[in-house]
């Protein structure tokens, strides 16, 4: 089965949620891809009311179940508004928020035994993969990690860039993640309607995690129809 996860990041209010939810839904209807949106806090709750058939989920979580850390979210509080899943080390969050490997593997522990399950997302950057430590670096991202996860594959020097990975890059490195973790395994990186069907044309790409063209209902929904043809 293809999934493709929409994430929003910090974009949008609880009424253009809901507005996006209501328009997606038509256009995709039939589509053989499973559909998860990663939305801002505030929007899960109004956002799951209406959602048949698109999966809700969380962008971030601390790893603690509850406790003296303001601003933060606990997996419990999660579930309780109706996440589904939860992304997890989030280049954003890794390089913007100063999160470490050690901090995301206990949230990960964490949302498997709160039953959201994790979208766990590695990459290297363009200097680890210029250095020829691409493989290193996701070894070290992967170190401990188990369960019934999904994977996203997410060059940091792809995300934001309109600059993907070719087909051909990120089939190397599933293949390579593959070897580590038999889980579903996405690619995230400037994907587009133009380039979704191509990357999902390999072999080893189960699926795409999509940024800024998720912001669009029209845009993600052609994303959508090309990544399940
Ligand atoms: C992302 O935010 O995970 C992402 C892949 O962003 P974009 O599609 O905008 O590159």
């Amino acid at each position: 089965m293809v999934i493709v996860v929409g994430n929003w990041k910090m974009y949008k209010t609880v009424s253009e949620s809901v507005e996006f939810v209501k328009t997606l839904a038509p256009l995709i209807e039939g589509s053989q891809a499973e559909v998860w949106l990663a939305v801002p806090y505030t929007a899960i709750a109004p956002t799951a009311e209406v959602a048949e058939g698109i999966v809700i989920g969380a962008q971030n979580m601390n790893d603690a179940t509850e406790g003296a850390f303001t601003g933060e979210i606990a997996a419990r509080m999660l579930l309780d508004v109706g996440a589904r899943f939860v992304v997890l080390g989030h280049s954003e969050r890794r390089h913007v928020f100063g999160e470490g490997n050690d901090f995301i593997r206990r949230k990960l522990e964490r949302a498997l035994s709160s039953g959201l399950r994790p979208i766990l997302c590695v990459g290297e950057t363009l200097e680890e993969r210029e250095a020829g430590q691409t493989e290193e670096t996701i070894s070290r991202q992967l170190k401990g990690v188990s369960g019934d996860i999904v994977l996203a594959y997410e060059p940091v020097w792809a995300i934001g860039t309109d600059k993907a990975a070719t087909p051909e890059m990120a089939q190397e490195v599933h293949s390579f993640c593959r070897t580590i973790l038999d889980v579903p395994i996405l690619y995230g990186g400037s994907v587009k309607p133009e380039n979704a069907e191509a990357i999902m044309a390999q072999s080893d790409i189960d699926g795409l995690l999509v940024g800024g063209a998720s912001l669009d209902p029209k845009t993600f929904a052609s994303i959508i129809k090309e990544s399940s043809k």
